[in-house]
């Protein structure tokens, strides 16, 4: 039986679908292994910004002949970045012998089966309206008690600087049922907490006959047997509504974070993003989020150096970053993508101008944590342990409810368990905290 290996980067529906990939492959008997075993190694592909599809031109490189592994493996490429540049990658890489995009996920362990068997496979040529989902549940995952659950493919925004509508197609809701049933399989395996996933998971239910959203799917999660933690990513802001900040403030469960990109602090840049509201309707939807959940976490994305962004515009941002004292910012230098409106426009700024302004916008991104972080010495949080902290042996790291993670003193046999803890010390991007307490031990 063949070997092979999973190589995901970018975002968690990346996560998501390789993990649904691993166990697909395993189900048909393949054997995952270490990449220097492998016969097939499957990237899956992020193409959100340069940078990340640098990397894996840089990776492919190393499978040409003098390659240190046991075999000279196919590699697969699949999702967004293969959508993107999937063409150029084969003609330019011999051994890339699959290419496949995000909405032809079902059609991946065929794929592989034929591009083994010698056959070049390319399957880009997806309808952007339909959607070929691969039918198992991710049992297969790194953290056994925590799930990512895709809820809805898609995006129909457009906004100038995004290649997301291009690759993932237009926005498309899964079935409520499918998904409560994949969450009951999950809660079988193990899993603990859910984290649901979409590109704006508030227009969850938009394109169903019947009236049933975002709210009445979240609620429907909370009240799943078995299912102890419920996250979700991404909010658009427009569309978060007082009804879903009404269902986390009703179910301790689901956990009060939100991400809420603002993407800009000047409305002269947001129209030009076509992002559908301005600094005072995104205001209005903070004010609604942080009365019904005062203990909320709240982060942000946003993007320096956009087309046009004058100093002016700039200064907004860093006003906005202020103002909202968000938890913690994904801040990225405007990264120009082929097909994109933006990428057209006039005006581009010079990569040093764009990095001069993000680091200034991350030092007082940071310097805004770091207060926020201070102010929880000495409290108390419950978190579920994920296992042992990537630095520092007999150290282990969960979550806050909020979303912050915190490194404790701890034993890794205790990952999946709750424990309270007691917050010693902050930094900007964690806490430090003392373990009173652990789920079950006593
Ligand atoms: N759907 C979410 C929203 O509307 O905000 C965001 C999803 S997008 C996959 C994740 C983040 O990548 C965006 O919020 C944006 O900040 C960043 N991003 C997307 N395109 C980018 C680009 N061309 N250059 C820099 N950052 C980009
Ligand atoms: Fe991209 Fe905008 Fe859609 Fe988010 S809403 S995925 S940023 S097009």
């Amino acid at each position: 039986m063949f070997g092979f290996c999973i190589k995901v980067y970018g975002c968690q529906m990346n996560v998501y679908d390789g993990d649904k990939i691993r166990t697909a492959m395993i189900l048909k008997g393949w054997r995952e292994v270490p990449e220097t075993d492998a016969d097939v190694v499957v990237y899956v592909g992020c193409s959100i910004r340069d940078k990340a599809e640098h990397k894996i031109w840089s990776e492919m490189g190393r499978y040409r002949p003098g390659w240190e592994g046991k075999k000279s493996p196919i590699v697969c490429l699949v999702g967004c970045m293969a959508q993107n540049v999937g063409r150029d990658m084969m003609k330019r890489f011999p051994w890339i012998r699959m290419i496949a995009g995000p909405r032809s996920i079902g059609f991946i362990p065929d794929g592989l089966i034929r591009a083994v068997s010698g056959e070049r496979v390319d399957l880009l040529d997806a309808d952007a309206r339909e959607f070929n989902d691969l039918d198992v549940v991710p049992i297969k995952r790194d953290n056994p008690w925590k799930a990512y659950v895709t809820i809805a493919h898609g995006c129909d925004y457009f906004c100038t600087y995004c290649i997301v509508p291009y690759v993932r197609g237009r926005f498309m809701s899964r079935d409520s049922e499918e998904i409560l049933e994949e969450i009951r399989a999950l809660v079988d395996d193990g899993v603990r907490e859910i984290s649901l996933l979409g590109q704006n998971v508030d227009t969850y239910g938009a394109d169903f006959d019947r009236s049933y959203r975002f709210a009445d799917l979240l609620r429907d999660v909370a009240e799943t047997d078995g299912v102890d933690l419920v996250r979700f990513m991404t909010s658009y802001p427009k569309d978060l509504t007082a009804d879903v900040v009404s269902v986390m403030a009703e179910y301790p469960k689901i956990c009060p974070g939100i991400n809420l990109p603002i993407q800009s602090g000047s409305d002269r840049i947001l129209k030009s993003m076509n992002r559908h509201y301005s600094i005072a309707e995104y205001t209005e939807t903070v004010r609604i989020i942080r009365e019904g959940l005062p203990e909320v976490g709240l982060t942000s994305d946003l993007i320096v150096g956009f087309p046009g962004e004058t100093e002016e515009d700039f200064m907004a941002s860093m006003e906005a970053v202020r103002q909202f004292r968000f938890d913690l910012v994904h801040t990225a230098a405007y990264s120009p993508r082929a097909g994109t409106p933006a990428a057209k426009m006039e005006d581009q700024l010079p990569d040093e101008e764009k990095f001069r302004r993000l680091s200034e916008i991350n030092r007082l991104q940071s310097s805004i944590a770091m207060e926020i972080n201070e102010a929880t010495v000495g409290r108390r949080y419950r978190i579920l342990i994920d296992g042992p902290a990537p630095k520092g042996d007999g150290l282990v790291q969960g979550r806050t409810m909020t979303d912050k993670v915190v490194i404790c003193p701890g034993e890794a046999s205790w990952a999946g368990r709750f424990a309270d803890v007691k917050i010693v010390r902050a930094e900007n991007w964690c806490l430090h905290g003392e373990i009173s307490e652990v789920e079950g031990l006593s």
